[in-house]
């Protein structure tokens, strides 16, 4: 295997690995250990060069420092990405390759399951190195991290709706979810048995229909979920969602869902704050899955009671948000950045004094 240091100014580690005989190309990206170990999941994607591939890692471990910081975790912000199509690429292997090039970070760097992997190539991993997490119950770890994910997305999109529309009480609310994967399935079923009416989309059609039937939600087509005309928004599929083009569609009040990086520029903060749309930052509200995996470092090991109580903070986390957004008269997205960066400071002023409480 032939691993490359890749210097990019304002990440702490970034690597890129080969090995031709087990077919991989991947890259690890650690952005920032100042508040723990890099911890972030493993992303396998048939990225068409590999320039993106860099890019998404890098974006991708930005966003886990700001997540980890806010949810204080105790972890710093990481990830990794394979090149490769998860449906048709993926072997033994290529798993135990990645293993062994996590491996070599020597524990600044944990991976875990992400879009394109799943416990099983967690289990693959592990054969090599112990620095995997969000493995199966039954072998000690914490599991699946998305029931932990939508948990709190539904949670934090709560709290939103009582900040802009005055009441906790979902029933009759109409909320448009975009992706019924994981995450968006999971909130869904909550959505419903909180009483809510809904409007859903996918690309997997057969997912798509099987879910309408049983949530007993409208169906609609990728493209035209931004113009329904729902209270709330909740984009549970891919990133860059809210952008130039799907702005001026959108008629909710209200936009949260689990989607990573759902504004495609810092400005669309802004330009949903002049729509009047109050916007639950994504890495605040979709920290649910590594609150669960975070609880697996705890002195004791994993403990389920521990990590819903850490979960239901969210709600909590998007009140304070909302709050001192209004106070600095600054969109939502940037409150959240604000009190990352403070976390980080804070974290950073830690270790200058030798770990002393300041
Ligand atoms: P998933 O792959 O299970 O679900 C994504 C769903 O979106 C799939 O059903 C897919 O068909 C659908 N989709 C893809 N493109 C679409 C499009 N253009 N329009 C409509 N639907 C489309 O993934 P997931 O685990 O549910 O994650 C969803 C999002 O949440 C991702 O952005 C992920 O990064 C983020 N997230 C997930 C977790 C977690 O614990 N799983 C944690 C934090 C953030």
């Amino acid at each position: 295997m032939e691993i490359t240091r890749l210097p990019v100014e304002g990440y702490e580690e970034v690597y890129k690995a080969t090995d031709p005989g087990a077919g991989l190309t991947a890259f690890v990206a650690v952005h920032d250990t100042t508040l723990g170990p890099a911890l972030g999941g493993c992303r396998m994607w048939h990225y068409s060069r590999e320039e993106d591939a860099v890019t998404d890692v890098l974006r991708l471990s930005r966003g886990m420092t700001f997540k980890s910081a806010v949810a204080r975790t105790g972890l710093g912000g990481g990830k990794a990405v394979i090149i490769g199509d998860p449906k048709t690429e993926k072997t033994e292997e290529l798993f135990r390759a990645m293993g062994r090039f996590v491996h070599t970070l020597g524990g600044r760097y944990t991976t875990a399951e992400d879009v394109g992997t799943n416990e099983a190539d967690m289990l693959n991993l592990r054969e090599v190195t112990p620095y995997v997490s969000g493995l199966p119950r039954i072998k000690g770890g914490s599991g699946d991290p998305s029931p932990y994910t939508a948990l709190g997305v539904f949670l934090g999109l709560k709290a939103a709706v009582e900040a802009r529309l005055g009441t906790s009480d979902l029933s009759g609310l109409h909320v448009s979810v975009q992706g019924i994967g994981n995450v968006g399935y999971g909130l869904a079923k909550q959505l419903k048995e909180a009483g809510a009416r809904l409007t859903i989309t996918d690309v997997h059609e057969q997912r798509l229909q099987e879910a309408a039937s049983e949530l007993g939600a409208t169906v609609v087509g990728p493209n035209e979920i931004y113009a329904v005309d729902a209270d709330v928004f909740a984009p549970c599929a891919l990133g860059a969602v809210i952008n130039d083009r799907t702005l001026p569609q959108l008629k909710c009040k209200v936009v949260a869902g689990g989607a990573n990086n759902q504004l495609a520029e810092d400005r669309h903060g802004e330009a949903l704050v002049e729509k009047g749309i109050l916007y639950a930052p994504d890495f605040v509200l979709n920290a649910g899955g590594i609150i669960n995996v975070s609880v697996e470092f705890m002195p004791d090991g994993y403990n389920e009671e521990e990590s819903l109580k850490r979960v239901h903070n969210i709600a909590t986390a998007i009140k304070d948000i909302v709050r001192t957004a209004d106070e600095q008269q600054i969109p939502t997205s940037q409150a959240a950045f604000v009190l990352a960066q403070q976390i980080l400071a804070e974290g950073r002023r830690k270790q200058d004094s030798g770990g002393a409480e300041l």
